[in-house]
């Protein structure tokens, strides 16, 4: 029995560290995820911010992609912020020529959607099953979900300008994603959701 579970961070590349601290603010135990080897000792897997494009090229070269995909297909929970979430989406737009996904969330993301003029942005944004009060959301060249299937939940959706209503935040099972960045602003309410999807998922596995 995985008294506490163990939750990796996918770590070719984007922003591990942070997410490792908020994994540990939630009171489970981290553990950097490079290899197959790795893949397979933790419970569940967070897949971080950086680039979509170069964490995907990063996983073929390491063999990693296969070994993700059969993780996720298996039942492993996992989590994506914004590249992150990029690579758990089944289908993408504006990707690069070529450019392949984990997949495991029945959704549709655009990368970059949000436009260049706004590269970054901070907005609030209320969450399902986060607390009542808005969450404050970090977006930076952030993706969003253009089209999710009927076995997804939507958790949240952008409030403010031009770009209201469009969703940023989702829910498939034990597998979640969000278009901005929950490990850079110390709330770390989005990382508590994660960790207790995890410890449900574990128990009922033990
Ligand atoms: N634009 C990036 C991509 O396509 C994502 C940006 C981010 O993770 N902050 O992967």
């Amino acid at each position: 029995m995985t008294a506490v579970p163990e939750i990796g961070v996918l770590a070719l590349q984007g922003d591990v560290r942070e997410h490792a601290r908020a994994l540990e603010a939630a009171g489970v135990r981290t553990r950097p995820v490079r290899r197959p080897e790795e893949l397979e000792r933790v419970d569940a897997l967070v897949l971080p911010g950086g680039e979509s494009t170069t964490m995907w090229k990063l996983a073929r070269a390491f063999d990693l992609l296969d070994p993700l995909r059969k993780r996720i297909e298996a039942g492993m929970p996992a989590y994506g912020s914004c590249a992150g979430m990029i690579m758990l989406a089944d289908r993408i737009r504006d990707g690069i020529e070529g450019q392949e996904t984990v997949g495991g969330i029945d959704m549709t993301v655009r990368r970059n959607a949000f436009g260049r003029q706004v590269d970054s942005f901070e907005s609030d944004v209320r969450l399902s099953g986060i607390g009542d009060a808005p969450y404050h959301a970090v977006f930076i060249r952030a993706p969003w979900v253009e089209s999710v299937g009927a076995g997804v939940e939507v958790l949240g959706r952008a409030e403010t300008g031009s770009n209201a209503g469009r969703i940023v935040a989702v829910r498939q099972g034990r597998l979640m994603a969000t278009a901005f960045h929950p490990e850079l602003t110390g709330d770390f309410r989005v990382h508590h959701y994660f960790a207790d999807l995890v410890r449900r998922a574990t128990e009922q596995e033990d």
